[in-house]
């Protein structure tokens, strides 16, 4: 079974910020494989060692350093990545990004794509949802145990009265629940291994995507302003000189709360 598995590279948390002057995310600093997507290279994983054959393709779309994400999936066991880098693409919104990464996917005829649920940067939940529909494929969303056989994939989703479990013919999009599985750490022969296996970088032009449906020009929604979180109203900082607890505790009584 092939296997796609997309995955996102991410701001680091710690340096996160809007460029004022585009109003976009400014991803020009480090960055990192967005720790949700790791669960669903984990799962593409452990769905190739049972089956014990297969390819897991890892594919992202993303500035040229998102190389060093398609890295990291490479050294946990991945055995081969795609790179959609365009500069071109940057600031496509949901509707440009779905277009491009779709046709990336389409082109690799995966029976199987993966997702993670959400990128920790734009948190939208949603990319799974449109590249199914781009793909014309099932999909099961915030999967919780994962199968593939008989060319179908079951999913067992968890709800809030219980568990939803759903099967769709293969091939189909899964998206993944972060409560899968524990993703594995690359090993050093897995890290060392990484720098031989195939790493292509594609532009929009190698996947046919025309310039109007990509970046700002293909998106369908704009930033119109961004603004600071109100002031935090009645607050009182305590500093833990020793007996913050104390005080703490002191607070909580004058406003009746304890
Ligand atoms: C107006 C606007 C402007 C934007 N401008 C930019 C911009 O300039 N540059 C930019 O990078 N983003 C930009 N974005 C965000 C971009 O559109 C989102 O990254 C995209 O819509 C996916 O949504 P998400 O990140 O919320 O992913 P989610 O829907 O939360 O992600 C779900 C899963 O989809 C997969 N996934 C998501 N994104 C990617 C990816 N890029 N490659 C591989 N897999 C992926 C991962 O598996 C992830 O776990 C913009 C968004 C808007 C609304």
């Amino acid at each position: 079974m092939k296997i796609a598995v997309c995955v996102k590279h991410v701001p680091e948390a710690a340096s996160r910020r809007i460029d004022p002057s585009t109003k976009r995310l400014d991803r020009s600093g480090e960055g990192a494989l967005n720790a949700f997507d790791a669960n669903a290279l984990e799962e593409a994983l452990r769905l190739k060692d049972a089956s014990g054959e297969g390819e897991v393709v890892a594919v992202s779309m993303g500035p040229q350093k998102a190389s060093d994400t398609l890295r990291k999936a490479l050294a946990m066991g991945a055995d081969r990545a795609v790179l959609v880098s365009d500069e071109s693409a940057a600031g496509s919104d949901l509707v440009a990004t779905s277009y491009a990464l779709g046709k990336a996917l389409a082109r690799e005829e995966p029976d199987l794509v993966l997702l993670g649920q959400q990128a920790s940067d734009s948190d939208g939940a949603v990319l799974w949802a449109a590249i199914a529909e781009r793909l014309r494929r099932p999909m099961i969303s915030q999967v919780a145990e994962l199968t593939a056989s008989d060319g179908k994939v079951r999913g067992k989703r968890q709800t809030e009265f219980g568990y939803d479990v759903i099967e769709a013919p293969l091939p189909a999009v899964v998206a993944v629940s972060d409560a899968i599985n524990e993703p594995r750490y690359p090993s050093l022969k897995g890290i060392m291994g990484a720098k031989k296996k195939p790493q292509e970088t594609l532009s929009l032009d190698d996947l046919g995507v025309e310039s109007e449906r990509a970046g700002e020009a293909g998106s369908k929604t704009e930033v119109l302003g961004l603004t600071d979180p109100p002031a935090r109203g009645d607050s009182r900082r305590i500093e833990d000189d020793g007996n913050a607890a104390e005080q703490i505790a002191e607070f909580l009584a004058e406003k009746r709360l304890i």
